[in-house]
């Protein structure tokens, strides 16, 4: 990567959180020479990697007033990308010596938070940021500037978010920032499949973010909604303790009803039909469950219960517009972004490439189309879906054209695109996981591409 030129403009930025894409963030605003405060509601960085294993009292989380636990990381949890693909490409996510490190490729979860932390120290990133400091109101002032209201108050860790609500701990306060970026993940706020009949279903249910550890489901009867990362690892850590799991896939064809080869108590089917008030669930393929407990594994919202842009960017139906390339909302662009908003992607080097780019442009380094090419740009994007008979909420769902968007971006910004290994080891993985879902942590056949990968490394590591 070439070294950043000298930036033109100067701002003050206010950035919300300081998880991967925050820390990043925070890092290529400070290097364009824009002046940062970065405001994390947690006592430490790295967001969703930040393990508890507390969780909400609504294990569903439909109650809006709820106090809210971050993360959504479960105890078993290891990484479902090769950390050589996962990491920003300039500080690369390799092992790193010590007894407390995880070396494996595919490592547990608080590697990553290790990664992260010696990122945001190795940077500097770290002293820029305002820990236990929510952001409760961002709103925009008639001079273009921004309001940005936070409190801070010591109840926000991650080790006691339910307990602790002493007001008087509260300290408020009230600042004006040139711009907002917001990089509040979107991993926190359930969605929930909707089951004719649950309402008189006389089990348990709740939501994957509420999920930590298996115990509990000893000698259960668990169905689990979902076909994501989540939905496959989790039933998996259910299934050695659970009576029987069965999981129900929307995306599978109403006949189906497999076994999962290598377990006798895992099932697969088609979607739930209906709930019926005898505890019984039936499915798509006419099977008939009694269960105690449904696990959605149904994905998150976008939520930002901060943000008053009068009616400008709104979320329907998880579809956060209108965005110009998911980052910019054309009437108040540059001056409010968003980082971190695609999904089924590899997020670390998109925020990185998207942080690049925000920050070039509130440098006035790199120009931004006029309002009306941003709309027109949006709206034909937004036409393409619907020709492709796309649902709106898979508006930011780019999996498959992720590498040609960080081309997109690097390409905005003067540098070369992601390095060649990159998306031939993603694909790689990709078949892998869907070859071997029981053991592709750990067996692999892309050595060539990770030997190329570290020899790319050696330029950011040595
Ligand atoms: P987050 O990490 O969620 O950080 C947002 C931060 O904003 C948090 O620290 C939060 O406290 C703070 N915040 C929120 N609201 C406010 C406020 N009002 N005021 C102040 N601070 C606020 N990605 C991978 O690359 N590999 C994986 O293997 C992988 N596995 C995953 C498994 C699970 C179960 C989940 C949920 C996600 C996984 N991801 C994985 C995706 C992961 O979310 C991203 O890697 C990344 O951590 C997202 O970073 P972020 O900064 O966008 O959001």
């Amino acid at each position: 990567m070439p070294p950043t030129t000298l930036s033109v403009k100067s701002r003050h930025v206010a950035i919300v959180g300081a998880g991967a894409a925050g820390l990043v963030a925070a890092r290529e605003f400070r290097r364009d020479g824009h002046s940062v405060v970065v405001f994390e509601r947690g006592k430490e960085v790295g967001g969703t990697w930040v393990y508890t294993p507390h969780v909400e009292p609504d294990p569903l989380g439909l109650d809006p007033k709820r106090p809210i636990v971050h993360s959504s990381l479960y105890s078993s949890l290891r990484t479902n990308l090769p950390r050589e693909v996962m990491g920003y490409m300039d500080f690369p996510f390799v092992t790193r010596p010590g007894e407390s490190r995880d070396p494996r490729r595919y490592p547990g979860h608080r590697e990553v938070l290790m990664y992260l932390k010696d990122f945001a120290r190795e940077s500097g990133v770290e002293e820029m940021v305002r820990f236990e400091t929510e952001v409760v109101k961002i709103r925009i002032l008639e001079s273009g500037k921004w309001n940005v209201q936070s409190k801070k108050r010591s109840c926000f860790s991650n080790e006691n978010e339910n307990e602790n609500n002493d007001e008087s701990k509260v300290e408020f306060d009230d600042e004006i920032y040139d711009a907002v970026v917001v990089c509040n993940g979107h991993y926190t706020e359930p969605r929930i499949a909707q089951i004719p009949g649950i309402n008189s279903w006389p089990g348990k249910q709740m939501h994957s973010h509420n999920y930590r550890t298996p115990e509990s489901f000893r000698d259960q009867v668990v169905i689990i909604i979902g076909s994501s990362s989540s939905a496959v690892d989790i039933c998996r850590d259910v299934a050695a303790v659970a009576k029987e799991v069965h999981v129900a896939s929307r995306s599978m064809a109403d006949e189906t009803y497999t076994k999962q080869p290598g377990y006798e108590n895992l099932w697969l089917h088609s979607m739930i039909d209906n709930a019926c008030d005898d505890g019984a669930v039936v499915f798509r393929n006419g099977k008939v469950v009694l269960a105690d407990v449904i696990m959605h594994c149904t994905g998150y919202k976008y939520h930002f219960p901060f943000l008053d842009t009068e009616g400008i960017v709104t979320v329907d139906d998880n579809r956060l517009g209108p965005l110009y390339k998911h980052v910019f909302p054309p009437v108040l662009a540059p001056h409010l972004s968003f980082i971190g908003i695609p999904w089924k992607v590899v997020p670390f080097p998109l925020f990185e490439l998207q942080s690049k780019w925000v920050a070039g442009v509130l440098s006035g380094r790199i120009t931004l189309p006029s309002q009306k090419e941003m709309m027109e740009d949006i709206n034909s994007y937004y036409s393409t879906l619907e020709a492709a008979g796309i649902p709106k909420r898979y508006t930011h769902c780019i999996g498959d054209s992720q590498f040609e968007y960080n081309n997109w971006l690097a390409a905005q910004c003067g540098y070369q695109g992601v390095e060649k290994w990159r998306k031939p080891m993603y694909s790689a993985a990709s078949a892998n996981r869907r070859l071997r879902p029981e053991t592709y942590r750990d067996e692999w056949e892309d050595h060539d591409l990770i030997l190329e990968a570290y020899e790319d490394f050696v330029k950011h590591t040595s």
